[in-house]
């Protein structure tokens, strides 16, 4: 079917286009009173960007944006109308102060599981509305403060209306594009996979403290600077600005408008703010068109409106990545890693007991024993998954005992997982993930990916979506991911599990040539026809202790690895 608009059928097409006629609308048509709706929908959608970084791209359910916007209100509100404090003055402050209690709170808080993220976020809205009804003597209390100036600098006042609705949306408009080139660029794709899979994050490379904690100040500042927009607009601040509904409404917006979506974040507060005009008979009861709007996006658009149009739209074309090689380093000779008596108990449970091993360069080392024997969890302490009870890890001279996983990545250790799970989005995304940390722009980034996706045969996999492939291309992804961080030592859950012997004997084949580039290699396995002949050496675990190291053959022979493992093993 040709198409009548083909310019429109870009995202970037259809946001101008209803840029224009939402301008057109607010230029030509709008009353007073619409304009002013228009102009608070301005105000939420400002806010509403702001909670798309904290919550659409970085995963973390912040329940304080409400908060935020009531102090950047009050921060306006108290020095405009006591103290007479033009808006040069008071924007910034109304800024500042809730990035700095974005800092304080975030600070402890954001490493915690999320749901007591929800609720330390909860908490700083409570305390706030307390403080903020019973210090009346500088907020007004209940009653709050009237006369707030308008927006007002270098002795020229902006009047209400069109003028102030402009002055908003030209605030808004500023902020999105602000938001959608953080969004695009590395910063917003290592928000998203924190958001996504933060384990895998952190093994990548990425401070997944770090990276909650900027994009929650971040959203600090947005929702100060919409806050004192709306108290400009307004000309009264009062506890209303406080409220829960602040929150909620912010909340319905970026879910209806499209989670992680600036142009989600302004098309909801439209829509949203429109709702109850348009359904004036349900008065002040806007909070059940809310929940309700909320409920239905939920269950039949989960990437919400924005969702809805992309899908409309035909997706983007893949622009082919011409893959590059990294410069190839000096190749490093023998022992990368040593681990000394490590040991890690879960409860009553001796996981890791004293395991003593070392890998060295250009070596394959194979750690066998049977389920539960504590492999995964001697991977999980060496990459920093979990932290050791006791022993030392030494990386190439230096003891890297108890680092985070995001610096031992740093430090030259990558791995894969048991379970190998690859975010929604392309595999090419997936892997250019890894390096993010170290590539200074997405295109570097993406020409080393696929240098990675070459070296394991999966280069023609790249435009596919890496979470519905079949486990065995999953798994093939995720070693090219690793690969990608040029490792000093790989580690290897399990990788052959579920593979045909082809794909075996070619993963082998793989597996040799990443070692004979330097790189000190542990692969968990079960199949010792795969494992024996791959590996230089082989270390059998039983109970986290270890029962047997030395050649493969050595090991596959000694009497207690056969009464402990081999001799019930399927091979
Ligand atoms: P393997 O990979 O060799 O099958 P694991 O390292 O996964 O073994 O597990 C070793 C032991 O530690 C098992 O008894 C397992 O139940 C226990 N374990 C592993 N991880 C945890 C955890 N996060 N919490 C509690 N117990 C755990
Ligand atoms: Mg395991």
């Amino acid at each position: 079917m040709p198409r009548l608009l083909p310019h429109v059928s870009s995202p970037g097409g259809v946001l101008a286009v209803a840029g224009a006629a939402l301008l057109a609308y607010a230029a030509l048509y709008a009353s007073p009173y619409e304009l002013r709706v228009l102009t608070v929908a301005g105000v939420y959608a400002l806010a509403a960007i702001g909670f798309q970084i904290v919550f659409g791209l970085a995963g973390a359910l912040s329940l304080a944006q409400g908060a935020f916007f009531g102090i950047g209100a009050y921060v306006t509100g108290i020095l405009g109308s006591r103290y007479g404090l033009p808006f040069p003055v008071t924007f910034p402050l109304s800024l500042l102060l809730p990035f700095v209690l974005a800092v304080l709170v975030g600070l402890p808080v954001l490493r915690l599981e999320s749901h007591y993220f929800a609720l330390a976020t909860l908490g700083i809205a409570q305390v706030v509305l307390l403080l903020a009804v019973n210090l009346p003597d500088l907020t007004g209390g209940a009653n709050g403060l009237a006369g707030v100036p308008g927006i007002a600098a270098f002795g020229v006042e902006v009047p209400r209306g069109r003028p102030l609705a402009a002055a908003v949306w030209a605030a808004v408009a500023a902020g999105g594009l602000l938001a959608w080139w953080m969004a695009r660029g590395r910063w917003g794709r290592a928000l998203t996979l924190v958001r996504d899979d933060p384990l895998a994050a952190a093994t990548l490379g990425l401070d997944v403290g770090r990276l909650r904690l900027a994009a929650f100040t971040v959203s600090a500042l947005y929702g100060g600077a919409a806050g004192a927009l709306a108290v400009h607009t307004q000309r009264v601040v009062s506890p209303e600005v406080l409220e829960f509904p602040v929150m909620v409404s912010v909340l319905t917006i970026a879910i209806v408008g499209g989670r992680g979506r600036v142009a989600g974040a302004i098309l909801g507060a439209v829509l949203l703010l429109h709702l109850p005009e348009w359904f004036r008979f349900l008065e002040q009861s806007y909070l059940v068109v809310y929940g309700a709007a909320l409920l239905l996006a939920i269950v039949v658009a989960p990437y919400g409106l924005t969702g809805v149009l992309e899908r409309l739209l035909p997706p983007p074309a893949a622009v082919p990545v011409p893959p590059r090689a990294w410069a190839e380093r000096e190749r490093p000779a023998g022992t990368v890693l040593c681990v000394e008596g490590l040991s890690k108990a879960f409860g009553g449970v001796r996981a890791v007991d004293g395991v003593t091993l070392s890998l060295e360069a250009g070596r394959v080392t194979g750690l066998i024993g049977p389920n539960g024997s504590g492999k995964t969890t001697l991977i999980n302490l060496v990459s920093g998954l979990e932290r050791p009870d006791g022993g030392r890890v030494v990386l190439n001279g230096r003891e890297v005992t108890g680092w985070r996983a995001d610096r031992l990545a740093r430090a030259g250790i990558a791995r894969t997982f048991q379970t190998a799970s690859l975010p929604a989005g392309t595999v090419l995304d997936a892997v250019t993930a890894a390096r993010l940390d170290r590539d200074g722009s997405i295109a570097a980034a993406q020409a080393h990916a696929g240098h990675a996706l070459e070296r394991v045969g999966a280069l023609h996999l790249g435009p596919r979506d890496g979470a519905a492939l079949p486990a065995a291309l999953r798994r093939r992804v995720e070693l090219a991911r690793a690969l990608a961080r040029e490792p000093a030592v790989l580690l290897l859950d399990e990788p052959a599990a579920g593979l045909t012997d082809d794909e075996k004997a070619d993963l082998a084949a793989r597996i040799a040539a990443v070692a004979a580039g330097g790189v000190a290699v542990l692969v968990v396995e079960h199949d010792m026809d795969f494992l024996l002949p791959l590996v230089d050496r082989v270390v059998c675990l039983d109970g986290g202790r270890v029962l047997a190291q030395g050649a493969p053959a050595a090991v596959a022979a000694d009497p207690a690895v056969i009464a402990a493992y081999l001799g019930d093993a399927p091979s």
